[in-house]
């Protein structure tokens, strides 16, 4: 007989939604239980958003450092080529995991979580069994949070074993691919392959569509696109992926001619999917929405008290909108009233330069509305120049109603730009105008200058170009 746990509220995955929703809830004073499988932080902290992250950092700063000791730039010289420990930067890139992953484990402990280490099966809505090491354990809650995130999506043609991977091997190789072709262009990919492209792998990027990035626009794209061609990271648009054979990734070009593409690792990343299979969705007897489990505003599943958070429920796969939907079910089953509803959930591709997409962009007027846009080139930037990210073709660029001034959309690509997604989302969130954005002093020098610049450049005056 398996023991058992009675609980007010039951959270299944401790991803970013997972693990947020839980301390939130124990904040709020509701006995919690939190069941992962795997390690505390789900795919964004052991291995998504901060090990990709980690690894890019260590990438850039190795290759600074090697272009440095090529050209001498900033007056700095080194006796010979910086030498790369692979696996030493692995090891730096697990200890940052570590600890965040301890971080995480300590904040659940502080809030009185009871944590389960095991796969959860659930056997009707409210009841799952846990497989824990000591044994199996049954869990009934009040409510049920599901939050078990996404895996990557396989290709029948490249199954995933030997030296095809998906990113979460990618991001635990025990060796540097001497030649590595990606197949999928989008964010993952190419952070992933450009990090490796740093690192001094043979880069290769294989992508069905007719561009990288193909979720944004191609003036957003383009300064990623130069960046890829200077460092001779080939890429093969419009081509299909045929097959790995161990040595060799056979693709079909957009011409239709067969190539041969040399490869030690072929790194799959075409898409994610919601991870809904082997844990027994069926029992908890939910809607679906296509292969998302169905959510309402308050991210209400059809069944009552059973509440579905994060990758599981659609898109924007992205971490930081799982912690927002986590909180606020914990709020909800606490008697709050809240909804769903953000204006704005930026996005960000870490690639080489960073590419900020919030709202929409210049193209994508809804019916009938005129716009207006303002873009200001970082070249024109004071702390672009001095930070050395004024020369790769980077800009911001706000999209607003020409009506009446209000920001629609705000984009930037350039070195660094992630750091400006919050404020692009607040300006957003709080319908911000132009002259608000035009009003407000901004420090000098930041790369937030750009900002106001380009706001005062929708309005017909920028100051420096
Ligand atoms: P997950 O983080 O996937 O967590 C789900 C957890 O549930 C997992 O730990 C799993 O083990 C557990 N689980 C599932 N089923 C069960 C079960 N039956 N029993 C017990 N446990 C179970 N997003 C960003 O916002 N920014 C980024 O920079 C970024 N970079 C990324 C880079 C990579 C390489 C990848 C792969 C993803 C990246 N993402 C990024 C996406 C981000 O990781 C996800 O959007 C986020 O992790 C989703 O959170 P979640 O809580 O919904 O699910």
């Amino acid at each position: 007989m398996p023991q058992t746990l009675k609980t007010k509220v039951l959270v299944v995955g401790g991803g970013p939604g997972g693990y947020v929703a839980a301390i939130r809830a124990a904040q709020l004073g509701l006995q919690t239980v939190l069941v992962e499988a795997e390690r505390l932080g789900g795919t964004c902290l052991i291995r998504g958003c901060i090990p990709s992250k980690a690894l890019i950092h260590a990438a850039s700063l190795y290759a600074e450092m090697a272009e440095t000791a090529a050209s001498g730039r900033f007056g700095i010289h080194l006796k010979s080529k910086p030498q790369l420990d692979f696996a030493e930067t692995l090891e730096w890139k697990e200890g940052v995991v570590d600890k965040l992953n301890a971080g995480v484990a300590g904040l659940l402990k502080r809030g009185k979580v009871t944590v389960l280490s095991g796969w959860a099966t659930f056997t009707d809505a409210k009841t799952c069994t846990v497989a824990c090491a000591e044994g199996p354990i049954e869990v009934t809650a009040e409510h049920v949070i599901l939050a078990t995130g996404s895996v990557p999506v396989e290709l029948p043609a490249l199954p995933f074993g030997g030296s095809v991977i998906s990113s979460t091997e990618a991001l635990a190789l025990s060796q540097l691919p001497k030649r590595l072709v990606v197949v999928g262009a989008g964010y993952i990919g190419l952070e992933l392959g450009i990090a490796y492209a740093k690192l001094g792998s043979e880069v290769s990027i294989v992508e069905l569509q007719d561009r990288i990035l193909p979720l944004y626009d191609s003036k957003l794209v383009e300064p990623v696109r130069r960046w890829l061609d200077r460092n001779g990271v080939t890429l093969h648009l419009g081509a299909r992926a045929l097959g790995h054979d161990g040595n060799a990734l056979a693709i079909e070009t957009a011409g239709g001619e067969r190539l041969s593409l040399p490869a030690d690792r072929v790194l799959v990343t075409v898409g994610r999917r919601p991870n809904t299979r082997g844990w027994g969705l069926e029992a908890t007897g939910v809607a679906m929405n296509g292969p998302f489990v169905k959510v309402d505003d308050r991210c209400a599943t059809s069944t009552t008290n059973v509440w579905a958070i994060g990758d599981l429920v659609g898109e924007p796969m992205l971490a930081h909108k799982a912690s927002a939907q986590g909180e606020l079910v914990a709020e909800i089953i606490a008697g709050a009233r809240r909804r769903f509803d953000p204006i704005a959930v930026a996005a960000v591709c870490f690639t080489e330069p960073e590419i900020v997409s919030v709202g929409i962009g210049p193209d994508e007027a809804p019916g009938g509305v005129e716009l207006v846009t303002g873009q200001f080139p970082f070249q024109a930037n004071g702390r672009a120049l001095s930070m050395d990210a004024g020369a790769d073709g980077g800009f911001v660029r706000v999209v607003a109603r020409k009506s009446d001034h209000r920001i629609l959309g705000i984009q930037a690509v350039g070195r660094h730009v992630s750091e400006l997604s919050a404020q692009f989302a607040t300006l957003m969130e709080m319908g911000a105008v132009l002259e608000d954005v035009a009003g407000v002093i901004h420090v000098h020098p930041t790369l937030s200058e750009a900002v106001h610049e380009s706001a005062l450049k929708a309005l017909g005056y920028a100051i420096h170009i």
